[in-house]
């Protein structure tokens, strides 16, 4: 994606005005602390542990950084120093003064993420990644690491110095691919690589065998309910054989960011637990078979969201328990069993969105639900 290109699209300039315009104060960020550390549920041969995740105080996603580049639903962008490099040293340190607090023993998986990719050497130099993952290594509780990063980045130099400096312990890189559908990882997301693009790089990490692990987003902007799990079945049968997990990503709220604008507007809704069973009873007769561990999550981010995937406070609990069931053991009994008054909103919904533009190409319903509403307050 060429930023001119990109530049004469009405959705970017939000993008780019949403961008810039942050209440947080990123000169203030301290360079030698990180951003954040949270401990939640990671998933080991079949087992439920303990994983720290560390956020890392990066400089800025390299994608969010161009001009109208920066996915729609992504506010990581202000957690960030949104500045050139960091200094050398800095992740270095940010690292080791949050990793002293930790005694692993209970925590088997680690979790580096810098809001952004690790491995651009724009946002993390080599000399700091290198020390890191030596640290990681050295420590023989830790059994696996977690890192992020976009395509672009993933090349045979950096995984051939992950491969050396990670012996004992296993790696996963994980991309956000979204859907495979070009039109609504481009329209939807903004997402500003091509499907050819993510399978040259999952080729790559395979090689090296390290897993790959492909973020694929539930109701992503401008999908309707039932088109959303049609993208998010057909995304599932094309990774087959192409990525080792997938983590299906329920659509959150992040502050100053195109979805939560067009959330704010009563324009987008944020998916519903329900829309998590529906995908489940579509495939679950190929569940067995997809190629690929499957697991269900978009819970944590930094900052964090303001909404995530619920439905009601008398159901939630449940739909939380059948998440975790199913990450665990895969077992889809306690996500088809969930039963509640508020799935009754939910078809409704399903069946309301029937009333709009459906019919239409996705750009061209895009462009409508825009004139709409520049033309709302006008036309009252
Ligand atoms: S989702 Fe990933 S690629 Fe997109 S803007 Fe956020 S950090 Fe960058
Ligand atoms: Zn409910």
């Amino acid at each position: 994606m060429n930023a001119e290109t990109n530049s004469q699209r009405v959705l970017t300039h939000m993008i780019q005005k949403l961008k810039n315009y942050s209440p947080y104060a990123p000169k203030n960020y301290k360079l030698t602390s990180v951003a954040n550390s949270s401990i939640s549920t990671g998933y080991l041969d079949g087992k439920q542990v303990k994983r720290i995740i560390f956020y890392l105080r990066g400089v800025g996603c390299s994608w969010c950084k161009l001009d109208y580049g920066g996915c729609s639903m992504c506010g990581h962008y202000h957690g960030t120093t949104k500045s050139g490099l960091m200094p050398e040293g800095s992740h270095l340190q940010q690292f080791i003064s949050e990793y002293i607090k930790y005694d692993f023993k209970e925590f088997p998986i680690v979790c580096i993420y810098n809001a952004g990719s690790i491995l651009s050497r724009e946002e993390m130099c080599d000399h700091d990644l290198a020390e890191i993952l030596k640290i990681v290594e050295s420590n023989n509780h830790i059994k696996h690491v977690i890192i992020e990063s976009r395509p672009e980045f993933i090349t045979e130099n950096v995984l051939q110095v992950m491969a050396e400096l990670l012996k004992s312990t296993s790696a996963e890189i994980g991309m956000g691919l979204e859907s495979v559908s070009e039109v609504v990882r481009d329209l939807c997301i903004n997402k500003g690589f091509s499907f050819n693009d993510y399978t040259k790089a999952a080729e790559l990490v395979k090689k090296y065998k390290i897993k790959m692990l492909t973020y694929i987003t539930v109701k992503p902007l401008f999908l309707t309910i039932k088109e959303s799990i049609s993208d998010v079945v057909e995304s599932l049968r094309k990774l087959r054989n192409l990525t080792d997990v997938v983590s299906l990503e329920p659509t959150s709220i992040q502050k100053w960011t195109l979805v939560d604008y067009f959330y704010s507007q009563g324009i987008y809704r944020i998916p519903s637990g329900w829309i998590l069973k529906d995908i489940i009873e579509e495939i679950k007769e190929n569940i067995e078979d997809l190629g690929f561990e499957l697991r269900i999550g978009g819970f944590e981010f930094y900052p964090t969201p303001q909404l995530y995937v619920s439905n009601c406070y008398r159901c939630n609990g449940d739909l939380y328990k059948a998440i975790n069931s199913f990450n665990v053991s895969k077992s889809i009994d306690e996500m088809l069993s969930l039963e509640c008054e508020c799935a009754k909103t939910y078809e409704m919904e399903k069946y309301n969105e029937q009333s709009l533009n459906i019919a239409s190409s996705l750009p061209a319903r895009v462009a409508e639900i825009i004139a709409d509403k520049l033309l709302s307050s006008y036309l009252r």
